[in-house]
């Protein structure tokens, strides 16, 4: 396994075609608007280190009997899911924002499994590849973005009706010795920071679209690859002279990036779907169960920062004994644990899968996901009820260091008594920071559309929910009769 280091080295050695308001960037690893983001992954090589959290954060590789890091682990068990999950909020806890390793290990049980599945039925020799490329990932304890999301053009229209055929990812051209592919994939959780970019089809297909079912896996600095960061609000705070405190969280951070494929060429070893469009809707499924799971974690655990903050907001008010507030936080713990409860139960409701690994309880995962949309919103509501006002009108902490009015801000600003308003300040930045800045894409906005929005979870959950069962309980209950229907 690597070591934080190693893998902060590691990133430096790629040549990454990465743009940023409009500039391309030279060094992204150091980049002030990146490094936070980066310092989140690399806290997943960190944890990883420590006796502590071992249990947690490595497992024994199925493949090759050795340590991995968790995060390139194929779960062998329910207890590996849960475990995940609990990993994951430990790691929300200690980042406070998104931490982006989840989604190539996310990719890379939903691909094995469905490889295997594919072979078994069409007789082609995926799972052995894929297999193979497993082992490189463990081997190497590399950072894999799990590329699902196709910009999507016309939503009316399948991939293949769209004007501009590229606005779903596919293949130009099949080689002898691989395929060429165009495309993008959108909204890429930390792209910047991996070194492989692991790609899948974004929807089931028909026949008609089998150019754009595609699984395959690049390096992120391959030829024809371009990664265009995206913005978050207030970010560019992150650009001020000193910056720190008016940040909230100034060491760690998320980020999504635009990746583009130009004519990319994939060799044929690192190709595990290619047109086989029967296939498609299933590695959507399993990658989106995965991750729905995923967030049963994350978000719980940068929901725990978010409630202590919003406790400390309080004492530092000088209201910690209020009953109001001691019942909203109440609120918040029994939202947060509601998530959690959520994510741990579809893991231990996990079922083994053809080709050996743990899949997740598909309903259950997406009632956990459907609650992911919803919670975390009143969550960061009541926190900013408890915060107060002041948490988006206050002055920046240039202005409490000025030498003309920093004593006004430290003397108007000043809550309970022996606490320092810089504390004060300090803890409001951060809440402002995971409801509003640059933490809330992860925390707000990716909890609505993140794994699949709203809407795509309903769907899934009328699929598994099996309602005829239910009416059959009631029907039994009731000693309905249906001949005397007419
Ligand atoms: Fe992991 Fe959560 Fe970020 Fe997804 S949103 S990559 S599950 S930390
Ligand atoms: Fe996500």
């Amino acid at each position: 396994m690597m070591t934080k280091e190693q893998y902060i080295e590691s990133l430096r050695k790629l040549n990454l075609k990465v743009y940023f308001m409009g500039e391309l960037i030279e060094n992204p690893v150091d980049h002030p608007m990146i490094r936070p983001s980066m310092n989140s992954v690399a806290m997943t090589y960190e944890l990883a280190e420590k006796d502590e959290y071992k249990d947690l954060m490595t497992a024994t590789s199925n493949l090759t009997g050795k340590s991995v890091n968790r995060f390139c682990h194929l779960h062998q068990s329910a207890e590996d899911l849960v475990n995940k999950v609990k990993m994951q909020r430990l790691l929300g806890q200690k980042t406070a924002a998104c931490f982006q390793r989840c989604v190539g290990m996310d990719a890379f049980n939903a691909i094995f499994s469905t490889t295997y599945e594919m072979d078994k039925q069409l007789g082609t020799e995926y799972h052995k590849r894929f297999t193979d490329y497993m082992k490189f990932v463990q081997d190497n304890d590399l950072t894999v973005d799990g590329a699902m999301t196709d910009p999507k053009g016309d939503r009316s229209l399948s991939p293949s009706k769209q004007e501009d055929p590229d606005l779903y990812l596919h293949i130009t051209k099949v080689r002898e010795d691989g395929i060429v592919v165009r495309g993008a994939k959108a909204h890429q959780t930390g792209a910047v920071n991996s070194h492989e970019h692991l790609i899948m089809p974004t929807v089931a297909l028909k026949e008609d679209d089998k150019d754009y079912a595609v699984s395959f896996a690049v390096p992120s600095d391959a030829e024809g690859v371009i990664m265009i960061y995206g913005r978050q609000s207030c970010d560019t705070r992150k650009l001020e002279k000193d910056a720190d405190m008016d940040l909230g969280n100034a060491q760690f951070g998320g980020h999504e990036a635009l990746v583009i494929f130009e004519d990319v060429f994939v060799p044929n070893e690192r190709v595990f779907m290619c047109k086989e469009y029967e296939f498609a809707g299933m590695m959507v499924e399993r990658f989106a169960g995965y991750h729905r799971q995923s967030y049963g974690g994350c978000k719980v655990g940068v929901g725990d920062v978010l409630i202590g903050a919003a406790a400390l907001a309080a004492d530092y008010n000088g209201v910690p004994k209020a009953n109001h507030i001691k019942d909203k936080l109440i609120e918040m713990m029994h939202l947060n644990e509601t998530l959690y409860a959520c994510g741990i139960a579809c893991s231990a409701e996990g079922e083994k899968m053809p080709a050996g690994n743990y899949q997740i309880n598909l309903l259950l995962a997406n009632v956990c996901k459907q609650n992911i949309t919803r919670f975390p919103y009143e969550i960061a509501r009541l926190a900013e009820d408890i915060a107060g006002g002041i948490m988006v009108t206050m002055p920046s902490e240039q202005d409490l260091h000025s030498k003309d009015v920093g004593h006004y801000v430290r003397k108007y600003l000043k809550g309970a008594k022996n606490v320092a308003t810089e504390n004060r300040m300090r803890v409001l930045r951060l809440i402002e920071n995971i409801t509003l800045g640059t933490a809330a894409v992860g925390y707000r906005t990716e909890s609505m559309h993140g794994a699949g929005s709203p809407q795509a979870q309903r769907i899934m959950i009328a699929r598994q929910g099996d309602l005829e069962s239910k009416k059959k309980m009631a029907k039994e209950i009731a000693r309905v009769d249906e001949s005397q229907n007419q």
